[in-house]
Order: C-alpha cells, then structure tokens, then sequence
C-alpha cells in the first residue's frame, strides 16, 4: 500500500474508529458482492461511520485525497448500484450504523428515521404508533430507507399510496463537499424554490448521502383481502383493473399480473405452495382490496367487483381468500416467482413502465418479436400492472443452458427496450440505471435530458468523488 493510501485510512480510522474502517479481503466481501453474485467489486475499505456527523468528515477527508465514495444501503440493489467497480479505488460508505427511528410525529402522520434504518424496522415502528408506513417489497428485512428513496423503490402499494418519492415528506444528505443539508421540516406544502429532496431521491448515490428522512404515514386499513383471479388475456387484466378501480376506488390496494409460466415455474420450485386452481389459465391478477371499516366489507366489496367481473366475462375464474393465512398463501406465489427464477437459472431480465393502457398491446407485439429472433425462449412475465410495471424476464428454450444464453443479453435487450420505446414506455421502472443499465440510459434517454442530468451533477459534485461510473 502506498504511503498516501495508508495516510488516507489513517484518516479514517481517526474519523469514526478503527473497528469501523474495514480492509481486510474477508470483512469487505459482503460489501463489494452483488446481491445477484454476479459482480464483485474491490475497493480500499468500506468505512461504517455511526453518526451524519462521521458522515460529513468522512466525505470531506474523500473529497480531500479525491478518494470516490461508493454509499451503500442494504445492498439489495438490482443493477449494480451499490457495488464498487473493479479499480480498487473508492470506499464502499455503509450506512448500516445509522439506524434510528428517531421520531414519530402520529399528529402530523409523519416519521422522521436515519437512512441506515431497515424497511421492515421503520414499518414496524409505525405500526407501534397505530399508523402505516406503505412502502413494502421483497427485500424489505433487508434494505434500508436510504437505498429506498436513493432508488426511488416501488413495490406492491404503488397503485394506491405512490413510490418512495411520493412518501418522503423531507431528507438529510451530506453534500460532496461533506456539508450537512438539514431539510427535514416534515412539511406537506413548501414551495421555496427548487426542491433539493426530489434531486436526491432516486439519485441512487451520485449527488450526496441522504442520512435521514421524514417519511409519511398513513392510517392503518382495517383489513386487507386478496384473491387470485384467473384470466384470458392481459386485455383481460386491464379490463378487470379497470372495473375495480371503479368499484373500488382507493380501496384497491394491489393489483399484480401473473402468466401461467410464472405460477408453473413457481409450482415446480415450490410445491408446498398453494394451487388455487384445478385447472390451468393463460393469466392470472392477484388483487388486493383494503378496508377501513372492516374484513367484512372488504370482503363483500371484493366479492361483488369479481362476481361483476365473471358475469361480464372479464374474468374466468376466481379465488377469495378467507383468511389473513390464505391472503399470505396467495401474496407467496407472488413473491416466490423471482426465487423459482433463480431456482431455475439465470434469465435476461428487464424492469420496464409502460402506459398503463399500452400494456396488452406491448406483449402481444413484444412476445412474437422474441420468439422469431430467439426460438423456443421462454418470457417470464409478471409485475406491478396496476403501476404499468412488468418484470419482463427472457429465459432460454428448452435444451439451451442458462449461461449459455445469456450471451444473447445485448440483442434481447435490443427487442425489449426498442418495443418499449414505441409504446411510450420507460427501460427502468423501479430499479434504477446503476452501473447494469447506464449504456442503455445513454440509448433511449434523450439528448437533453441526459445534458441536463450532466449538469446537475457537474454543479454538485464537481470532483465527480459520489457513486461515480453509475447512471452517467
Ligand atoms: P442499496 O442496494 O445498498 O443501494 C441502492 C442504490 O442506492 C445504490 O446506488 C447506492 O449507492 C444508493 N444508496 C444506498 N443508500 C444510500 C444513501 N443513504 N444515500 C445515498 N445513496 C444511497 N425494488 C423495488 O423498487 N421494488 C421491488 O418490488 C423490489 N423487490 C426486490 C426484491 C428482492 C428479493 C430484491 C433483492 C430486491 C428488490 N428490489 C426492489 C430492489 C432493492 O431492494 C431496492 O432497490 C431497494 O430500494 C434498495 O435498498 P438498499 O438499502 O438495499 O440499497
């Protein structure tokens, strides 16, 4: 190590203690490893400051030796964002020590928490004060709310409360040049000017360290009621979609698609899961209806919406669940499909929006497209269709290995992403650009917007020192 690094860690070391700047191969493994295993980065140390104020001096001891900062969360990230690149040159800056609940403010229906906090912990925190925080995905027991806004994360209550952006009510970031920005007032009008906070949000790291939030919460549902809806077509899907908004208005808290592909795949990984159906379906709609009055009435709310739904021949067929034990059972087949995914190998995967109304449309072009350029390939296609999310993942025809096909990834993505760019869609729905998508960023976004974007960040990180090599 040269005589300059050793000073740098040094530094650090006397910043927020020894025990917390970690160097050895073996403690940083964990830090530098994709979430996925298919990366492994190197870097000099991972620092783990425990106060915003061991933050800023970090940041600006980095600033000082241009030493670039990688911010990580949970590191339950998809593409590649909280992982350093291969040089060997920046820190990996975890935020895992800084995570207190610090406030809950019940009157003003807001929580104020330290970026290192875990999704779960912060859900559970509000729940002891009667309250919900709605933000709610797979990782949740791992990710943190840091990574949540830096990602603007989606989940399965979009459709009813909105993405990380539109629950965060203010936030604390520690700037490149190690300045603390305290804008947690917690207020819901403030119309001073630029709003900073939506800069950061989903800046997935390369503008600052947020280090706290205000987060907003809503009043608890009385009761949650799930049913599996089995359908034709996704037509079919945004037809019933389309009849329990009406019915249901803001009660529909949930509205998932699922192809037949997905539910065998999940079938043939997991077979202590349920299986709803006797018989097979091309699709299917998980559909969540909450109350605030009662199981009782969202149950006879669901029942009467899919009861209209099969007499006016939207729907096929359809499950109810009974209890909380079987809402669970039919979220499971749901949340299990990315892990028969990864049972089964590893397929090309894309996290695409579109329009909502475009989205039956999309497969029915997209689909045909695969099949001609890539015979036999299977789509693995599900999501948020409520949000006009859809996980649309390419797995190889049968007798083709996994590793094999993924050297197709490059003119897969080309059909994939070209479609979505005809039918008004966007190539990363909730993932975020890290350093998995930056070239096709550079692909579809427009010259403009990609010239603005550049220009934010050369006025706010001059040094280029936050997250560098990731969105641009
Ligand atoms: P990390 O992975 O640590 O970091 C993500 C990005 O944010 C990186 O660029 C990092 O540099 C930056 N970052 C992290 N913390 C900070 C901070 N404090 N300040 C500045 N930058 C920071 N995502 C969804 O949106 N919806 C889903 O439904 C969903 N489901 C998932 C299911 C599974 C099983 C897994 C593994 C992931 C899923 N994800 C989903 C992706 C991932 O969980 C989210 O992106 C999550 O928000 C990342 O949080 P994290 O704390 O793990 O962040």
């Amino acid at each position: 190590m040269s005589a300059e690094a050793q000073a740098f860690l040094d530094t650090c070391r006397a910043l927020v203690g020894a025990a917390h700047v970690l160097h050895e191969a073996a403690d940083m493994a964990p830090f530098l490893r994709d979430w996925r295993g298919r990366f492994t980065g190197s870097a000099r140390a991972v620092l783990r400051p425990g106060s915003v104020e061991e933050v800023a001096a970090l940041v600006r001891a980095c600033a000082a030796a241009r030493v670039p900062i990688v911010p990580q969360g949970g590191n339950t990230g998809l593409v590649l964002g909280s992982v350093p690149d291969a040089a060997g040159t920046a820190v990996v800056l975890s935020l895992a020590r800084l995570n207190r609940v610090r406030a809950v403010d019940a009157v003003n229906r807001t929580m104020t928490v330290d970026a290192g906090c875990i999704l779960q912990q912060a859900q559970e925190a509000a729940a002891a004060h009667d309250c919900l925080f709605p933000l709610s995905l797979a990782a949740e027991g791992s990710c943190t709310i840091g990574g949540n806004l830096s990602t603007n994360a989606g989940g399965t209550a979009v459709l009813r409360y909105g993405n990380a952006r539109e629950l965060c009510l203010g936030l604390e970031v520690v700037t490149p040049q190690g300045d603390i920005w305290s804008g947690l007032a917690g207020l819901r009008k403030d119309n001073t000017g630029y709003d900073l906070r939506d800069l950061y949000i989903g800046a997935e790291g390369t503008l600052g360290i947020i280090t706290g939030a205000v987060l907003k919460l809503y009043p608890q549902p009385k009761a949650a009621i799930t049913a599996l809806v089995a359908l034709a077509s996704p037509a079919h899907a945004l037809r019933l979609l389309s009849l329990l908004q009406d019915r249901a208005g803001a009660s529909l808290t949930g509205f998932e698609l699922m192809s037949a592909f997905c539910l065998r795949l999940v079938a043939s990984h997991f077979p202590q899961l349920p299986r709803p159906f006797a018989q097979q379906h091309p699709q299917y709609a998980l559909v969540e209806l909450s109350s605030s009055e009662s199981a009782a009435h969202a149950v006879a709310l669901l029942e009467q919406a899919i009861g209209a739904a099969i007499e006016e021949a939207v729907a096929l067929d359809a499950v109810v669940a009974a209890s909380v034990a079987q809402s669970r059972g039919l979220w499971q087949l749901r949340e299990h499909i990315p892990l028969a995914q990864a049972a089964a190998g590893k397929n090309i995967k894309h996290d695409i929006a579109l329009p909502v109304s475009r989205i039956a449309d999309f497969i029915a072009t997209t689909e045909p497209l695969l099949q001609q350029a890539f015979p036999g390939c299977q789509l693995v296609c599900f999501g948020h269709l409520g949000d006009g999310n859809l996980h649309f993942n390419v797995a190889p025809p049968a007798g083709i290995g996994n590793e094999a096909f993924l050297a197709n990834q490059e003119a897969v993505n080309r059909v994939v992403h070209d479609s979505v760019a005809q039918h008004g869609g966007s190539i990363s729905a909730e993932h975020g650009i890290g350093a998995l998508k930056r070239d096709e960023l550079a692909r579809y976004k427009s010259p403009v917007a990609l010239q603005l974007m550049r220009a934010i960040k050369g006025a706010l990180d001059p040094l280029n020192i936050m997250n560098p090599g990731k969105i641009l």
